[in-house]
């Protein structure tokens, strides 16, 4: 049968490995014992113009988990540096992820296809190149909430066990997780290339992103512009969701602006701006509230990367770059204060809502208060009941009052906007744990089928769902800390 007949033929393109050796290593997937589908993204899978039953097959699977190349494939691991919690490392490079290629997904948007803990490569250095079942299914959950919660993210479009463990702290059960992304390009990628002086690699890359993701990009000083851009609207939209990223280093920064990298992150419940989850951020660097200011920091490393393509001047270069820096703050201020009227219900512009969004923050994190619970129940008008001791939010809600009789909407219409802007369900961290524990303990996917139904729909109330909506009880915060 021709290849592009079978089911199983993936129509996979390789642009990034048409470019020069010194920008990837080439190697195929380490082969695992037993692989076990665990789960499927049918309906990402459709988009991609891929066939759910074949994935699901036996011989799908054996691709799924590295056992056989789709055909098409030219597995390679891309070369990155980063700058890891302010240090830079000039070479970090995929260490447990292969790129399989690309597909035009039907939006015309090319994909890229990944495996992620698919085996050691030339930059594992210590590491063995796998990944554990845990925090696949983490990546998997909270990707696809993302998603759902209308972020640019990448994608998880299955997960696989290996049937093999993975020795960390202890023994656990080893995963391959399939990812999707418009790219896997960082910031640390241009890093990489501007760290060895190669002027020529910094161009083909930038050239490459500019035909890729910026098309209508007019020149290197542009196409730095609108990546700061994008950068500073996801920031934006993570502030406006109570996100926490957990381990913005510049590895973990796409060129392409969406959220990549879930590992340390995870979701507020009670509203505090240094709120840290992550076991390793000891200084707090990649706290809830320091998001913007570290996204600035990092546009500011790209900058350096991509200075020599600005002018052959460096002092010139570098006053050009600075310029376009000016931007971020412009940009994620607007894009910021754009998404709290939304969530405020507000539908015209006024000087002061951006203060008041903040001291609505304020009142927020003096008594304690649930992020998500907040925002959709002043929506639905019983926020107060959020409050043991109410004046403060009273004092406040007569402010907010007096803003939205200023809007030209009926109440019917704002309420409405407020419940598409204020998600009632987010991937809290007591029910992700939950659902992993039922999994990897118990062999139980029921509690993660459930949960990604309900995150599927997070602006969407459903009754039956009541309990997910709930912040944790004392004795589920528990001190919560990730890895
Ligand atoms: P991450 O924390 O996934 O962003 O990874 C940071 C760096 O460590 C990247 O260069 C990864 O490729 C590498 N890395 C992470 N985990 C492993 C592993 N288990 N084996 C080899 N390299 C790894
Ligand atoms: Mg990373």
């Amino acid at each position: 049968m021709p290849d592009d007949l079978s089911p199983h033929a993936w129509p996979l393109d390789n642009s990034y490995a048409r470019l020069p050796d010194r920008f990837y290593a080439r190697l195929a997937p380490t082969p695992v014992a037993t692989p076990k589908l665990v789960k499927l993204n049918r309906p990402l899978a459709l988009q991609l113009g891929l066939d759910p039953e074949a994935l699901a097959s036996p011989e799908g699977v054996a691709m799924l988990a590295g056992n056989k190349l789709p055909p098409g494939a030219e597995p390679i691991a891309l070369a990155y540096a980063g700058h890891q919690f302010g240090n830079f490392v000039p070479q970090l490079g995929d260490g447990r992820a292969l790129l399989l290629g690309e597909v035009i997904d039907n939006t015309g948007v090319r994909r890229d296809i990944q495996l992620k803990g698919s085996g050691p490569t030339p930059f594992s250095r210590r590491g063995d190149g796998r990944a554990a079942l845990g925090p696949v299914l983490r990546e998997y959950i909270i990707s696809e909430a993302m998603h759902a919660l209308g972020i640019p993210t990448t994608r998880s479009l299955a997960a696989v066990t290996t049937g093999e463990p993975v020795y960390r702290e202890t023994a656990l059960p080893g995963a391959v997780l399939t990812r999707v992304a418009s790219s896997h390009i960082r910031v640390g990628t241009f890093q990489f290339f501007a760290a060895r002086g190669d002027v020529d690699a910094v161009k083909l890359l930038a050239d490459h992103v500019i035909a890729r993701h910026y098309p209508d990009a007019t020149g290197y000083r542009d196409l730095y512009e609108k990546v700061i851009a994008r950068q500073a609207a996801l920031v934006a939209q993570w502030l406006c969701i109570g996100f926490i990223h957990g381990v913005m280093n510049t590895d973990n920064v796409s060129i392409a602006g969406e959220t990549i990298d879930y590992g340390p992150c995870a979701f507020m419940d009670v509203y505090h701006p240094e709120t840290v989850f992550s076991s390793i951020d000891h200084m707090g660097r990649y706290a809830y509230a320091k998001q913007p200011q570290i996204a600035g920091w990092n546009m500011a490393r790209l900058g350096e990367a991509l200075m020599p393509l600005f002018s052959g001047d460096p002092d010139e270069a570098l006053k050009q770059a600075n310029e376009s820096l000016q931007t971020y703050n412009v940009r994620f201020g607007r894009a910021l204060v754009g998404g709290l009227r939304r969530k405020l219900g507000l539908f015209t512009e006024q000087d002061g809502d951006g203060e008041l969004a903040q001291a609505f923050f304020s009142v927020l994190a003096d008594n304690g208060i649930d992020f998500t619970q907040a925002f959709r129940r002043l929506g639905e008008g019983t926020a107060r009941g959020l409050f043991d001791e109410p004046a403060p939010f009273d004092a406040w809600e007569q402010r907010w009052r007096d803003r939205i009789a200023q809007e030209p909407q009926d109440e019917a219409t704002r309420r409405e906007a407020m419940r598409a802007a204020n998600p009632i369900y987010i991937p809290r961290n007591h029910r992700v744990e939950a659902a992993l524990g039922a999994a990897i303990e118990r062999g139980d996917y029921g509690p993660f089928e459930e949960l990604l139904t309900v995150l599927a729909r997070p602006f969407a109330e459903r009754s039956e769902f009541d309990a997910y909506a709930l912040p944790p009880s004392e004795d589920e915060q528990r001190n919560f800390r990730t890895y």
